[in-house]
């Protein structure tokens, strides 16, 4: 196996670069998993001595994540904890201790799978990613990432730089929610992660992402659309099945099956919106 592990960024993308068919390697959980199906000698390009791909920061519009930031530094940092607490959950909620000492955000978005239980969350938050290759840098938002399954939109040479998060609206609801076999170490069946803030006829923000439910970790856009047309207070239940039925293309898999998915998924959304339902939402932080 072939390894270099450039020490500086313009390293890293100059010989990305001259050669785009390299493996880039973070953390390595999952590229390490999946290297007997690398087998016909493929090349890695380690980013994990590039220090300038680390890191929390904050900035005037919101929160910077260096794509090498692993899941423990993200899950127990100040900044995250106090402004972006679903994705500190979420970011403890992956794997376990020993995966999360390792496993990046970064590694975590490339990956691209739509079980990956921190990409909802980015939905949710509105968060956007900057790609970086030798010519030159540009921001996606993060809603037109994954491009299919397993399929992102990053171009030969490009590696992920880092993640921007804007910081939430005040007093709004945080929720993530992991269903899965056990409480550590299982990929989802499925995982809804909701930014909410405002009332009925006045909101401020509802955007729902969802793991598992589709070929790509998806942002629920039907679902929104229902929540924010109800004027008279929040839609029904049956109101917010048919819209999720429209947002969801879940398939039954060794997982689970597309029914569960859809009852539970339903039972999230209920969950998530229920201090709403129960106590009018003026002051919903969770
Ligand atoms: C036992 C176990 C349990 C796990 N449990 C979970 C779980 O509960 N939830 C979950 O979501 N995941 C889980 N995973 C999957 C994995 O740990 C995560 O997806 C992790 O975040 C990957 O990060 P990494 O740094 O290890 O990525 P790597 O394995 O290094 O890379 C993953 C992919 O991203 C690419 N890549 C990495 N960084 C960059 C970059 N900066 N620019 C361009 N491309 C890049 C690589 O080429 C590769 O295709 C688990 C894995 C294992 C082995």
């Amino acid at each position: 196996m072939s390894w270099y592990a450039p020490r500086h960024l313009d390293e890293v993308l100059a010989l990305f670069a001259k050669r785009p068919d390299l493996i880039p390697i973070a953390g390595g959980t999952d590229v390490m998993v999946g290297r007997e199906a690398h087998a016909g000698g493929h090349e890695y390009l380690s980013l994990a001595n590039v220090a300038g791909l680390r890191g929390i920061r904050e900035t005037p519009a919101g929160v910077a994540i260096g794509a090498l930031t692993t899941m423990t530094e993200i899950g127990h940092h100040p900044v995250v904890c106090q402004n972006l607490p679903a994705l500190a959950a979420s970011a403890r909620a992956t794997g376990a201790v020993a995966i999360q000492n390792r496993a990046t955000l970064g590694g975590n978005i490339m990956n691209a799978s739509p079980a990956a239980d921190n990409p909802p969350v980015l939905l949710a938050y509105g968060a956007s990613v900057v790609l970086m290759s030798a010519t030159g840098s540009r921001r996606v938002s993060y809603e037109r990432f994954h491009s299919g399954y397993k399929e992102t939109v990053r171009l030969p040479g490009e590696i992920l730089r880092e993640i921007l998060v804007p910081l939430p609206p005040p007093q709004a609801r945080h929720f993530f929610r992991k269903v899965g076999t056990r409480r550590a170490q299982a990929i989802s069946k499925i995982g809804l992660a909701a930014l909410l803030a405002g009332r009925p006829g006045a909101w401020e923000c509802v955007r729902f992402g969802f793991a598992s439910v589709a070929a790509t970790p998806i942002l629920a856009q039907a679902l929104s659309a229902a929540i924010i047309g109800g004027t008279h207070g929040l839609p029904g239940d049956k109101e917010l099945a048919e819209a999720l039925r429209r947002d969801m293309t879940a398939r039954d898999d060794i997982r689970s099956t597309a029914e569960y998915r859809r009852r539970v998924a339903m039972n999230l959304v209920r969950e998530a919106l229920a201090p709403w339902r129960d106590e009018g939402g003026l002051d919903a932080s969770d």
